[in-house]
């Protein structure tokens, strides 16, 4: 079995990097496909000396009982320990290795958690941000103007940012997201490490040269605050007053004269670690197994009640308009992706997840390989978990399909994957919607906003009626892609 290079992979936003990294070799980009054992390792050995032990204490048990029965007991009581303490040695041992494999979004589950105390907050509103403020503290420090973010950034993040140089930063994309860590909930400030994967390209020297970077990024903010709301969320607001943001040089506002320098009012980078900085592209060739398609679906907890409970809320939901809603945009995707055009997919999906589609299909071109899957179809679409935040409604469902999957090089030459091979594959996908969004759900290439022709701008925005229709306030659009060994329900 070899993996698919392919859309439904690479374009798989976080998880993509590590594949790449494990495919070409071990280099750069992300920890690397080690770990992922978990059970099954002390076996062999260890087994015939406890056979051996157990004979002896049955021999003494047996001889001399008054020496052998307390031996017993204690021997007993450790072995509970034992066993207890290596249950939670292995579930720290499979969150770990889930980790190394699947950045995707450990620790997310708990960064939900804090809608307990912050009623505003939204995981896909959090994204955002963050993906607004890395684009925006990258472009600041080739400005030479990152004491504007300073009510965001900690003068150690902006230290280790400035050392990068100024100049000029351009084209910045994050190829892959991931929130690592997340703790805090029990104390009155939270902490939440974030991964990112991206390059830019710096304008200042001559020639221009191109990064691919890797840095972990630490925030940190008040549980108790009320996390701005969607419009405001993306860094280019006050945390204090919300006003548009204008920092005075004494890191005042120049509107409600704050000064800012921790997360008394909203997310603050506290340390920023650039773990890699290369101009060595990632590799988009090879193979690494496909793992995960036999197994099991991961159904959310109680998902049995929370479907239909959401389904109760949505009398109007058409769970089948929905199911080929999912499929047009699979199919849309996966054209997009085989000819390279990345405004086909743009309507579709969120800003944070065409960023990270931008930055393969931009790969690929500077590569010059095109990524092919002939007689791509979906299988099936099933729902397996609902939330819903202040802001927005989220469905998952487990996409399975299959496909011929090879790459080419611009001559046509296949250059990996197979033309005959069929491959199966599934995949969970999560869509987002507006909560106060209107409820018919869009099947075909129209805006769900005005009804035309589907044609969006860059930032997806429809031509013809002016509305965001990728922000999820009309109609579904996919935010998430997760493999089946990342995806943790
Ligand atoms: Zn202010
Ligand atoms: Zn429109």
């Amino acid at each position: 079995m070899t993996r698919r290079p392919s859309i439904l992979l690479l374009l798989l936003l976080p998880y993509a990097a590590p594949l790449i990294a494990r495919v070409g070799g071990g280099e750069s980009y992300s920890g690397g496909g080690s770990s992922s054992s978990g059970g099954g390792g002390d076996g062999g050995g260890g087994a015939e000396i406890i056979f051996y032990i157990i004979r002896f204490l049955f021999w003494l048990t047996v001889n001399y009982p008054a020496i052998g029965i307390p031996v017993d007991i204690v021997v007993i009581i450790a072995v509970i320990k034992y066993l207890k303490s290596r249950k939670s040695a292995k579930e720290t041992t499979v969150f770990s290795a889930a980790k190394t494999t699947s950045p995707a979004r450990q620790g997310s589950r708990d960064i939900n958690a804090l809608a307990r105390f912050d009623p505003n907050f939204s995981e896909a509103v959090f994204t955002d941000f963050c993906y607004s403020l890395y684009a925006r503290a990258h472009q600041a420090r080739g400005e030479g103007k990152l004491e504007n973010l300073s009510p965001y950034l900690s003068p150690a993040a902006r230290a280790t940012l400035k050392q990068l140089g100024g100049g000029g930063v351009g084209g910045i994309v994050i190829g892959s997201f991931t929130i690592a860590d997340f703790r805090g909930l029990e104390s009155p400030t939270v902490t939440a490490t974030i991964d990112f994967e991206a390059n830019y390209t710096e304008t200042g020297s001559q020639p221009m040269r191109r990064f691919y970077v890797r840095e972990r990024w630490t925030l940190e903010r008040q549980r108790d605050i009320l996390s701005p709301t969607p419009a405001h969320a993306k860094a280019e607001h006050c945390p204090s007053c919300g006003a548009a943001l204008q920092t005075r040089s004494d890191g005042t506002c120049a509107h409600c004269g704050t000064r800012v320098v921790d997360g008394s009012f909203n997310w603050f980078v506290r340390s920023i670690e650039v773990r890699e900085r290369s101009d060595r592209p990632p590799s988009l060739l090879g193979h690494a197994a496909e793992r995960g398609t036999e197994s099991p679906t991961r159904y959310q907890h109680g998902f049995q009640e929370k479907f239909p409970a959401f389904l109760a809320r949505h009398p109007e939901f058409d769970a089948q308009a929905f199911d080929q809603r999912v499929r047009l945009i699979a199919t849309e995707l996966q054209s997009a992706w085989t000819a390279r055009d990345w405004e086909r997919a743009r309507a579709f999906e969120t800003d944070a997840l065409f960023s990270m589609h931008r930055y393969w299909i931009d790969e690929y071109k500077r590569q010059r390989l095109v990524n092919v899957v002939d007689d791509f179809t979906i299988h099936r679409v099933e729902p397996v978990k609902v939330m819903s935040d202040t802001f927005y409604d989220a469905l998952t469902v487990r996409v399975y399909a299959s496909g011929n999957d090879y790459t080419v090089d611009e001559g046509g030459n296949v250059a990996s994957g197979s033309k005959s091979a069929v491959r199966t594959w599934t995949e969970y996908w999560t869509l987002i919607r507006g909560r106060a969004a209107k409820k018919t759900i869009t099947t075909t290439r129209n805006c769900p906003n005005c009804g035309a022709e589907l044609k969006v701008s860059e930032t997806g925005i429809c031509a013809f009626c002016g509305g965001k229709v990728t922000s999820g306030d009309f109609d579904w659009v996919l935010s998430r892609i997760e493999q089946d060994e990342s995806y943790s329900g």
